[in-house]
């Protein structure tokens, strides 16, 4: 299986090239030349599989240029009982709010407690094991943007990784307190960690810039290093999330809550729209979704494109209690265009260009039908947000962080627009509610009652509503500070270089 950019087909490469580079050369996304489909003697076999018997089939049908036993290796490697606390690293929670059932995916019980753990677990296997193929003896540099979760479980799951350095880069005031302890406090030899004097999506362009200047990438080549990312962008992130949506239709007709062959819908609650896109293609190999259910908090660029096919980034730009979704620019959006437009690389370059030039564009009524026909957009404010965790804990005893409260609320505006309430719902919690607490605490709690410091409001939460502490974040407590650097953005090329002893 080869791999193109959506903006010239021409540009075709392995997958391990595609995992190394992590961006195309052009500047945009390599996607899957084709997509395999699955017949239902295959989605049959699967639903006798474990987790990590579906991951090994749906990522070797992707990365055809690995082996088995490499594939195999990966997976084994990544959802280990001792990392994820379970055999099934995702496992499913039903709760109900107002009369409607959801089924919950929780897909944050890796070791940062963020649901990026599904994809930055492994993604090193896949990395090295491509380097080794494509690049052998080179260092790969991994620069990271983050909202916040990305940054740590990348820190994570590269640490002390041979072959690799990671920078991180977050916004200084963007972050949670609990995020921000997490990366600042990141053990390994091989790991730096810096804010920036922006917003997410100034630390987005900014790596993006990075990534694509011909000195940098020069000066690079010329001490054996090559830039690869970890964000979304990198079809590595994507792949592992494909699984879990598989791996929770499965579950769900194991356990009988739905029939072999029964549509389900799936809520998301979105930033960069890498997670639901991965449900999309989830859906595109032949899984039997009928809706995607994009919910936004008030950061809502991606509500008003579903709604109207205008992208406009031009915007107040919201710091939000859900801050991993608080972007105004969806880079996975790009491969979605690049599904709907079938394949249609200069649409898609001409809609990125004019993102870039303009701040925004119109998609042709072509796509605007067809995303329109799947996918339903919606966004909850922080008031509303806040308003669910409380409802959902006092009606089910389910206490959720402050992103999958937005899916929550979203769903229930799906619910209460379309009357669509007997289709199943797959509904993804992204995070523990522990990364959030005072946020959660002063959903459930009055605020004058809440705890000063951090770390005593987890215990505060614990004791209130029974809910385990995840055990790093409660390791983190005693760990010291690593990194307090700031930089400016535009002084992010020369803090690269300096921090690679390259300057
Ligand atoms: C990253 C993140 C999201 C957004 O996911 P995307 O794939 O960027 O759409 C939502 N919730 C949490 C907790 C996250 O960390």
């Amino acid at each position: 299986m080869n791999y193109n950019s959506t903006t010239d087909k021409n540009i075709v490469v392995s997958a391990a090239q595609a995992i190394s580079q992590g961006i195309s050369s052009d500047g945009g996304l390599f996607v899957p030349v084709e997509i395999p489909k699955y017949s239902n003697e295959d989605f049959q076999a699967m639903l006798k599989m474990d987790y990590k018997g579906r991951a090994k089939k749906v990522i070797g049908d992707y990365l055809t240029d690995f082996t088995v036993e490499e594939v195999a290796d990966c997976v084994d490697n990544a959802y280990t009982v001792e990392k994820f606390g379970a055999e099934n690293p995702a496992p499913i929670v039903s709760a109900k709010l107002n009369g409607n059932t959801m089924n919950i995916l929780e897909l944050w019980h890796g070791p940062t407690s963020a649901f990026k753990d599904m994809a930055l677990q492994i993604l090193p296997y896949f990395l090295t094991k491509s380097l080794a193929k494509k690049y052998k003896g080179k260092e790969a540099v991994i620069l990271v943007a983050t909202s916040g979760d990305t940054g740590k479980a990348a820190l994570e799951g590269f640490k002390d990784v041979d072959g690799t350095r990671i920078i991180v880069f977050y916004p200084q005031n963007g972050v949670s307190p609990m995020q921000k302890c997490q990366m600042t406090t990141q053990e390994g030899n091989n790991v730096d960690v810096c804010a920036i004097e922006g917003n997410f999506d100034d630390a987005q362009t900014g790596v993006k810039k990075i990534f694509t200047t011909t000195e940098i990438i020069e000066k690079l080549q010329a001490n054996d290093k090559l830039f690869s990312s970890a964000n979304s962008i990198n079809w590595g992130r994507l792949l592992p999330q494909i699984v879990y949506y598989i791996s929770a239709y499965c579950d769900l007709v194991n356990n009988g809550t739905i029939k072999f062959g029964d549509e389900v819908n799936v809520v998301v609650p979105t930033g960069n729209f890498g997670n639901i896109l991965a449900s999309y293609y989830a859906m595109l190999m032949g899984l039997p979704v009928k809706k995607f259910i994009c919910a936004s908090n008030s950061n809502n660029v991606l509500t008003d494109f579903i709604n109207t096919g205008v992208y406009d980034k031009g915007r107040q730009f919201y710091t939000t209690i859900s801050p991993s979704m608080d972007i105004l620019v969806s880079s996975n959006l790009e491969r979605l265009l690049y599904i709907l437009s079938d394949g249609d690389d200069k649409k898609v370059k001409a809609y990125m260009t004019a993102l870039k030039t303009e701040g925004k564009y119109t998609v042709d009524s072509d796509i605007m039908d067809k995303l329109s026909a799947r996918f339903f957009g919606g966004f909850c404010n922080e008031e509303s947000t806040q308003k669910t965790i409380k409802e959902l804990y006092e009606q089910s005893n389910y206490l959720a962080d402050t992103h999958t409260a937005v899916a929550v609320d979203v769903y229930a505006q799906y619910v209460e627009k379309t009357g669509d309430k007997e289709t199943p719902v797959i509904l993804a919690s992204t995070a523990s509610p522990y990364k959030f607490s005072k946020s959660v605490l002063g959903s459930i709690i009055p605020e004058n009652e809440i705890c000063e410091s951090e770390f005593d409001m987890v215990d505060q939460m614990n004791k209130v509503t029974g809910v385990e502490v995840p055990k790093p974040l409660a390791q983190l407590k005693n760990k010291g500070v690593r990194f307090n650097n700031v930089t400016a953005v535009d002084d992010m090329p020369a803090y690269v270089l300096k921090t690679l002893g390259i300057d």
